[in-house]
C-alpha cells in the first residue's frame, strides 16, 4: 500500500473536478500522475477526433509516467470521471517520492512492462487483423419480412446497393439510451437512440484504422436523421449546419420524403442504417460543403458496413468512393493537422490504394505514412509491416504474371 498521507506531504496534491481534462494526447508533458482519490478515464481519439474510454483508472494507479522518464507526448487522453485528487510527481521530487516510498519504483517498473506488453498484443492483434478484417460483425440472424425502411425510389443508393436483411443484436440495448435531440433545421424535436460512449470497450483497431468493439457495433448509430426533414449527419456533429443552409436542406428533405419512408424498428436494421448514411450524403450535398473530407469519412463506414453485409462489389466500390475523396482531401485542402494525423490518412490512403488493388500507389503512401521525425513511432511501424506485406503480394503476383508468360 502506498502510504498517501507521507506522499501528500511532498506536495504537489492537485484537485481535479469531474469531467476536467489533466491533458489531451499529443500534449508535450514531463509530470506522472498518481490517483490518491478518485477515478480517472484514459481515452483515445478515433480519426473522425470524437474520444472513446479505453479503460479506468482509480485510486493508487498511476499515468504519464512516459513523459516524465522518457520526455515523450502524451499518448492518451485523461480525464476526470469524478472529482480526483493527484499527486503530482515531476524531476524536481520524483527522488524524493522514490526514496520515500520504493515500493512505487517497482510498481512503476511493473507497470511499464505489463504495458509494453500490451503493446505487444496491440501490435499481434493489428497483424491477426490482416486475416480478420474480413469477417463480418456478429449479427442477428435475418428476421426481417421485408426491408423495414422502405425505399420508395431507388436513386437515394447508388447501383449495386441490394436489400441486406439483417439486424442488431438484442444486446445493443444495453448501450443504447434514448436522447431527445432538437433539429437545427426544421426546429423540432425528435428522439434517436445514442451510444453510451463511456460503456464502449475497444478491441481491436484494423489496419485501415476501423475500431473494433467488444460485443458492439457503433456505426449503426452513428449518423443521426431528423424523422422530420431528413437532415442527416454524424451525432458528433449534429448540431454543426449553417443557417445558409438551412432552406435548401427543407427543400431537399421534401424531395426525399418521396423517396424513402423513414422507419427505426428495434433492433435496428441494417437497411435502415444504410438510409442514414445515404441521407447524410444527400445533407451534405445540399449543404455544398467543398471540403471532400466528410464525405470520405462516410464512404469509408459504408465500405465496412458492406465489408460487415458480406457484399464484396460495395465493399470495394465504397472503398474506392473513400480513396477518391480522401486523396482530395490529401493534395488539395489546407489541413492544420499535426503530424500523427498525416500519417494516419497517408497509411490510410496505402490501406484502401492495397485494398483496391493500386500497389505502386500503396506503397508511396505506406512510405508517406512514415516520419521518423516527431511522428507516432506505433504509426511508422504499423507503415513498414504493410510495406513489407505489400511487397511480398508483389513478388508472388510477379511470379504469378512471369509463369503465365512461360506457358
Ligand atoms: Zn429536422
Amino acid at each position: 500500500m502506498l502510504d498517501i498521507a507521507a506522499l501528500a506531504k511532498l506536495g504537489g496534491v492537485k484537485k481535479y473536478n469531474a469531467d476536467e481534462i489533466f491533458f489531451n494526447a499529443g500534449d508535450p508533458g514531463h509530470e506522472m500522475y498518481i490517483i490518491l482519490k478518485g477515478r480517472v478515464g484514459v481515452y483515445i481519439t478515433s480519426i473522425d477526433g470524437f474520444p472513446i474510454m479505453i479503460t479506468e483508472l482509480v485510486s493508487g494507479d498511476f499515468f504519464g509516467e512516459m513523459s516524465l522518464l522518457e520526455d515523450q507526448p502524451r499518448s492518451a487522453t485523461i480525464g476526470a470521471i469524478e472529482d480526483t485528487i493527484v499527486l503530482v510527481i515531476n524531476e524536481s521530487n520524483f527522488e524524493q517520492v522514490i526514496a520515500q516510498q520504493p515500493s512505487l519504483a517497482y510498481r512503476i517498473m511493473k507497470g511499464m512492462s505489463s504495458r509494453v506488453r500490451q503493446l505487444n498484443e496491440d501490435l499481434a492483434q493489428l497483424k491477426r487483423g490482416k486475416v480478420e478484417e474480413r469477417k463480418a460483425f456478429k449479427l442477428a440472424p435475418p428476421t426481417a419480412e421485408k426491408p423495414s425502411a422502405e425505399v420508395l425510389d431507388n436513386s437515394l443508393f447508388p447501383p449495386g446497393h441490394k436489400p441486406y436483411p439483417l439486424e442488431a443484436p438484442p444486446s445493443d440495448d444495453n448501450l443504447l439510451f434514448d436522447r431527445e435531440v432538437l433539429c437545427p433545421v426544421c426546429e423540432e424535436k425528435f428522439k434517436t437512440k445514442n451510444v453510451r460512449s463511456s460503456k464502449l470497450r475497444l478491441d481491436k483497431v484494423d489496419n485501415d484504422l476501423r475500431q473494433r468493439f467488444v460485443d458492439f457495433e457503433p456505426l449503426w448509430y452513428l449518423v443521426w436523421t431528423c424523422p422530420n426533414c431528413y437532415y442527416s449527419n454524424f451525432n458528433f456533429e449534429f448540431k454543426q449546419v449553417s443557417e445558409v443552409f438551412t432552406k435548401k436542406l427543407l427543400e431537399q428533405g421534401k424531395q426525399l420524403k418521396a423517396k424513402v419512408r423513414l422507419q427505426f424498428s428495434e433492433p435496428r436494421k441494417l437497411d435502415e442504417v444504410f438510409v442514414t448514411y445515404y441521407l447524410m450524403l444527400q445533407s451534405l450535398q445540399a449543404a455544398g460543403k467543398p471540403n471532400p473530407t466528410e464525405a470520405a469519412k462516410v464512404w469509408l463506414r459504408l465500405s465496412w458496413l458492406y465489408n460487415d453485409a458480406g457484399d464484396e462489389e460495395m465493399f470495394l466500390y465504397a472503398s474506392q468512393q473513400a480513396l477518391d475523396m480522401f486523396k482530395d482531401t490529401f493534395y488539395n485542402t489546407r489541413r492544420e493537422t499535426s503530424i500523427e494525423q498525416d500519417q494516419r490518412l497517408s497509411l490510410l490512403l496505402g490501406e484502401l490504394s492495397m485494398r483496391i488493388g493500386e500497389n505502386t500507389e500503396a506503397l508511396k503512401f505506406f512510405r508517406g505514412a512514415i516520419a521518423r521525425k516527431g511522428g507516432n513511432n506505433t504509426i511508422n511501424r504499423q507503415a513498414e509491416d504493410r510495406i513489407r506485406d505489400l511487397k511480398d503480394i508483389i513478388l508472388v503476383q510477379e511470379k504469378k504474371v512471369k509463369e503465365e508468360e512461360k506457358v
